[in-house]
């Protein structure tokens, strides 16, 4: 593992009301970060996290387990274990475990990969969709949870097979196409509920259809913010990755989620924070900030 996420947990636990939900350490990767902050200077981010010798920053794969009332519910699954040597290079991934750490972090989080009812993809890029299948010691490209129903907005999945330049390498179809030959998708447009607790609201501009995933439980909330906002370094409204499609649409994204997230003292999930799994917004600060608990 790389020198910073060493000694990191493999599961992280709290509660939304009644509800538990688990941080689950997916592994890590290496991502440019120029891309990754846009248009902010790197003097600027590189005061937030520094870069190595390749001008990558550590970012970490988080996935979110949830204990809802009547389904496990699993938010992304990382990147998997399909990728070649050359792919796990260029990303710096490191994600080693029983096939991948994500299904060592479920079993850290007290639970079996077969417990998931439900896996919840915010979108269906490498990142964050690359653990829905697995290559088997055979080779064969297998779905990691058959036993589960897969739920993503219906416009990303015919997104993901767009397939044009600007997008390709993010999209890569053996993590999703598997789904659809199952017949395990459970599509929804715009706004959704996806089981008591949880529903998820259309979070736009990393791509058209990228989705936030919603917790609720006895008045408390939870928001796991996926790319919309990957770590708190990116909570001010411009600081908006490289990668972003529609960079002013996320920024409108940004601004409705900070108003409701302060209005109702949100817990904020970060996906790809290499230390913060989550936090809350300072009311007290002028920029978007969390607060020290
Ligand atoms: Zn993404």
């Amino acid at each position: 593992m790389t020198g910073s996420f060493e000694g990191l947990p493999l599961s992280r636990t709290t509660a939304v009301g009644s509800i538990r939900i688990h941080g689950l350490e997916a592994g890590v990767q290496l991502l440019d970060g120029g891309a990754m902050f846009g248009v902010v200077p790197k003097p600027l981010w590189e005061r937030r996290i520094p870069a190595d010798h390749r001008n990558r920053i550590p970012l970490a794969m988080r996935c979110l387990l949830i204990e809802a009332p009547h389904a496990l519910v699993l938010v992304d699954t990382g990147v998997g274990n399909k990728g070649n040597e050359k792919f796990r290079d260029i990303y710096g991934i490191s994600n080693e475990g029983d096939p991948t750490r994500l299904e060592d972090a479920i079993r850290h989080a007290g639970f079996q990969p077969s417990d998931v009812d439900i896996v919840l993809n915010t979108h269906l890029h490498f990142d964050h969709a690359g653990g829905n299948t697995f290559r088997d010691e055979r080779g064969q490209v297998r779905i990691s949870f058959p036993g589960a129903r897969h739920v993503v907005q219906k416009r990303e999945l015919d997104f993901a097979h767009g397939q044009n330049e600007r997008v390709r390498a993010s999209y890569v179809t053996e993590n999703f196409d598997a789904v659809t030959r199952a017949g395990l998708w459970t599509f929804v447009e715009g706004v959704g509920d996806v089981t008591k607790g949880v529903s998820v609201v259309p979070t736009p501009g990393h791509t058209p259809f990228h989705q936030s995933v919603m917790i609720e439980s006895h008045g408390e909330v939870a928001c796991f913010l996926a790319d919309v906002c990957p770590t708190t370094a990116h909570l001010p409204l411009p600081w908006i990755m490289g990668y972003d499609l529609e960079p002013l649409v996320t920024l409108e994204s940004k601004r409705g989620l900070w108003q409701r997230a302060l209005t109702e003292d949100w817990l904020l999930v970060f996906q790809h924070d290499p230390r913060t799994p989550w936090g809350r917004l300072d009311p007290e600060s002028d920029l978007p900030a969390l607060r020290s608990e």
